[in-house]
């Protein structure tokens, strides 16, 4: 029998598991394949979430769900962590030192934030990235906050590039409610020459933040924290104090990664942007925010690419000849306060553009919030497919289906 095994039951691997799931039925019913997911995590959860849960005040619960509840009856789930991936000896071992072989490896492990990378931060500040319990202590001190200097500081790499901008407009539109926006500073840092880094995005947010009176400081890149004296110090040489530091801190690739020696100190897997083959292996796959290809950390991807790979891996299972190359497609809401939002959308070819803010974008924003569990199914796929089309492009390859082109 042949095996398919699957690190992470996030949004890629669970996305992917369902895919290939339906596509292979036949096999696995028939008992000639296995598709296995790995992952020790009581809960899956919906991260986009921890925004609603950080400045809103939303109740968690709403945004996690048992992983066995998410995915395919033909999908096996095993609820342990892997400790240790051998790509040249086709073998995860997992549960304190089994083996088990595979004949396809899909590695979707994810990121984390790591506040601690930089001296000083984890003491210093908060962040709604890392956790859904992180998310609630920033509610609570945005809730207990009555006067001073909120800095939002993001640090790179970090999945979500919207969100640290997304952070400052909701706490305007917070302190607003709250009736203290004059008693309140907003400072947004970034590391960035501009306000986002797509320029069309940043023609759209730099005006609003403005009119709302946040002050930026571009090309603040992180140093190291204070907490005694509260102040933030960055690379360029400047020091910035706070009242109340909330921080993407920067983020790194799951445990097993860099303890596999396959993803460098950090833990990004070396991918092909297209295949997302990990370089130099024929079987061995990594999507979403697993991978070091350069394009934005964030749940949109980890679905197509899942889609892609989903593809590619049905196709080599039955020899078709045919390769699958996601193209890059991104689409992320980037939420401006005041029920307006934009989509950062783009592929590896074509940048985001210049857009007005929107109510119906917000909505949709909103309304894909409840779509989500749903989405992970694999239900909403033809829908997606009509108005978007695929995320890749298909190329046929005689008599080396197998092979990266
Ligand atoms: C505040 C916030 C807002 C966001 N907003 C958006 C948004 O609006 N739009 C968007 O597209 N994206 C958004 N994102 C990003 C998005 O949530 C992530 O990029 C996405 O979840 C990545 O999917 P993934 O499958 O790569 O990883 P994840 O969904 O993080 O899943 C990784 C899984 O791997 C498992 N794992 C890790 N190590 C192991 C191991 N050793 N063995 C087994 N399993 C393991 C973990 O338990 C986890 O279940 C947001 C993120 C945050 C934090």
């Amino acid at each position: 029998m042949r095996r398919i095994a699957i690190i992470g039951a996030g949004t890629g691997g669970t996305i992917l598991a369902n895919a290939l799931a339906k596509k292979l039925r036949t096999e696995v019913r028939g008992g000639r394949l296995e598709i296995v997911v790995f992952d020790g995590s009581e809960s899956h959860i919906y991260q986009p979430g921890n925004i609603d849960i950080a400045f809103r005040g939303a109740n968690p619960k709403a945004f996690r769900r048992p992983p066995t509840q998410l995915l395919s009856r033909e999908v096996k789930l095993l609820k342990s962590p892997v400790s240790r991936i051998d790509l040249e000896n086709r073998a995860v071992i997992y549960d304190g030192g089994a083996k088990m072989g595979y004949d396809y490896l899909v590695v979707a492990t994810g990121s984390i934030a790591a506040p601690e990378i930089i001296p000083g931060l984890a003491q210093a500040s908060l962040n709604f990235h890392r956790s859904q319990e992180d998310a609630v202590r920033v509610w609570e001190a945005l809730s207990a906050f009555r006067r001073g200097r909120i800095v939002v500081l993001p640090a790179l790499p970090h999945k979500c590039p919207p969100s640290p901008v997304e952070a400052v407009f909701l706490i305007d539109e917070l302190m607003r409610k709250r009736s203290i926006r004059k008693d309140v500073e907003i400072i947004y840092a970034t590391p960035y020459t501009r306000a986002y880094p797509a320029h069309g995005i940043a023609d759209v947010v730099e005006p609003e933040m403005e009119k709302r009176g946040i002050t930026t400081y571009t090309l603040f890149n992180i140093d190291y924290v204070d907490p005694a004296a509260k102040k933030v110090y960055s690379l360029e040489g400047e020091e910035l104090a706070y009242d109340l530091l909330i921080a993407i801190p920067p983020h790194r690739g799951a445990d097993v990664v860099i303890a596999s020696g396959i993803g460098g100190e950090e833990g990004w897997i070396p991918t092909d942007k297209h295949t997302l083959k990990i370089k130099g292996h024929d079987d061995a796959y990594a999507i979403g925010d697993a991978t070091d290809i350069p394009i934005s950390k964030s749940g949109v991807v980890a679905h197509l690419e899942a889609i892609t790979t989903a593809e590619s891996i049905t196709s080599q299972i039955h020899g078709t000849g045919k390769v699958y190359l996601y193209n890059g497609r991104i689409n992320c809401p980037l939420e401006m306060g005041g029920r307006k939002a934009v989509f950062v959308s783009g592929t590896y070819v074509k940048q985001p553009e210049r857009q007005n803010p929107s109510t119906t974008k917000y909505l949709m924003k909103r309304l894909f919030n409840r779509l989500y569990w749903t989405m992970l199914s694999g239900a909403l796929e033809p829908i997606f497919n009509i108005y978007l089309g695929p995320p890749y492009e298909v190329k046929v390859v005689a008599d080396d289906a197998n092979k990266s082109p």
